[in-house]
């Protein structure tokens, strides 16, 4: 593969990283294949900013939750027929709050049900509060190869805001732990842009992570949710919402430093190492095939979307009636494919590229996009790349705009 020269994001006249170009790689596209979601919704409190599917950690709970697994197990594996998943991802709520014994078992009914491939990636999501020996052998044995933790900030006094149950040092001494234990590819979520953030904090922040040295990082931005503890907040009147360019700066200086240490972004708010892309992520933004488990989880699948019953309780009792789990199910239509493709693709920093998806379907996406994707060329807003287009660097914090403008012009 022949790798284009890349600027840095924020300073032309700074030269790339050597080490450091845009990714996705072509070689990261074309491992995601196919992915299998898992949804664990055990959390020990509810963080202020949440409005994932979560429930209270009991027996009892646990026990629903695992015979809702095996019955949506047994109703949706048929349907894979075998195929090879590339990736498994355990997100939640809490998959570490699962003991060693209920992981071994989340596994053991996983694997007599499908078939995954001999290199997939297979990711944990781990609170670092969560993060012990037993849990960390119990996962290497079992095959995860890679963990997600939730770090969001270094600074005390945040992570009190943010409603999380772990210090400031945890999230470091979990990552020392699971790589004393063999993991190779760790993971760190961030959180910026909420009440009371500021530039000076989140440099400290940064700089912390950045000596941990993960090869990969999610950094999102805050989002106001109604309905959680600190959205809600942030929308009262006169509330502390921090402001869209107090966000977009927040985002600028997180770009910066990550590409000084060699965390290049790959996506609008995930960054890496060469090689460190998050494969079963890859599955979603390309559009391709995956199916999931478990309450509100969301799958896609032969041309058709689900979304799972989104409270865990309601979750389990369509099953437990013999019923989906479903709240919402409907076939792609060509537009719907086609835009989504956009509106997903847009968001890689190497751009939407024609060889990811099938022939025939990039001719309908540039006969229904050519020119839109044109006139925002013109207009500065996107560049052509080899073999498709990408938003500038200095546009991405705003690409999901790029993308809304694109689409809105594409419609007439
Ligand atoms: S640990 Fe994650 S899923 Fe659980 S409440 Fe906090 S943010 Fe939500």
């Amino acid at each position: 593969m022949v790798e284009r020269p890349v600027q840095h994001p924020f300073r032309p006249d700074v030269p790339a990283h050597p080490l450091n170009p845009e990714g996705p790689s072509l070689a990261a596209r074309d491992e995601a294949r196919l992915g299998l979601y898992v949804h664990v919704p055990f959390c020990a409190v509810r963080c202020t900013y949440c409005h994932f599917s979560t429930a209270a950690f009991s027996s009892a709970a646990v026990e629903r939750w695992f015979a809702g697994i095996e019955r949506e197990v047994a109703l949706r594996a048929p349907l894979a027929g075998g195929r090879e998943f590339t990736s498994l991802f355990f997100g939640g709520g809490t998959p570490s709050a699962l003991s060693a014994r209920h992981f071994r078992r989340l596994w053991d009914i996983l694997r007599a049900n499908f078939t995954l491939a001999s290199d997939a990636e297979v990711t944990l999501e781990a609170n670092p509060e969560s993060v012990k020996p037993t849990l960390l052998d119990a996962w290497r044995e079992a095959g995860v190869n890679r963990l997600s933790l939730g770090a969001q900030s270094f600074d005390r006094a945040e992570l009190r805001t943010l409603g999380r149950i772990h210090d400031d040092a945890r999230p470091g001494e979990a990552l020392a732990l699971a790589r004393a234990h063999g993991f190779e590819r760790l993971s760190l979520d961030l959180m910026f842009g909420y009440p009371g953030h500021t530039s000076a904090t989140f440099a400290r922040t940064l700089d912390r992570l950045v000596e941990l040295a993960p090869e990969h990082v999610s950094g999102y931005c805050f989002i106001a949710e109604g309905g959680t503890a600190l959205g809600d907040l942030a929308l009262a009147p006169g509330g502390p919402a921090v402001p869209d360019d107090a966000q977009a700066g927040l985002y600028a200086q997180m770009t910066e430093r990550f590409a000084a240490a060699g965390l290049a972004p790959y996506e609008t708010s995930n960054f890496c190492r060469p090689g460190a892309e998050a494969r079963h992520n890859l599955t979603y933004w390309l559009r391709r095939d995956y199916m999931a488990v478990g309450p509100s989880a969301h799958g896609c699948w032969n041309g058709e979307r689900w979304g799972n019953r989104y409270a865990t309780a309601d979750w389990a009792a369509a099953l437990e009636r013999g019923e989906l789990p479903e709240a919402e199910r409907e076939r792609s239509s060509a537009v719907a494919v086609e835009e989504e493709i956009v509106m997903l693709g847009l968001r890689f920093a190497s751009g939407l590229l024609a060889r990811d998806y099938p022939s025939g379907v990039w001719e309908r996406v540039e006969a229904r996009f050519g020119g839109s994707f044109a006139a925002a060329a013109a207009a500065g807003r996107l560049e052509r790349v080899e073999g498709g287009w990408r938003i500038p660097p200095a546009h991405r914090f705003l690409a999901d705009d790029t993308i809304a403008w694109v689409a809105a012009r594409s419609r007439g």
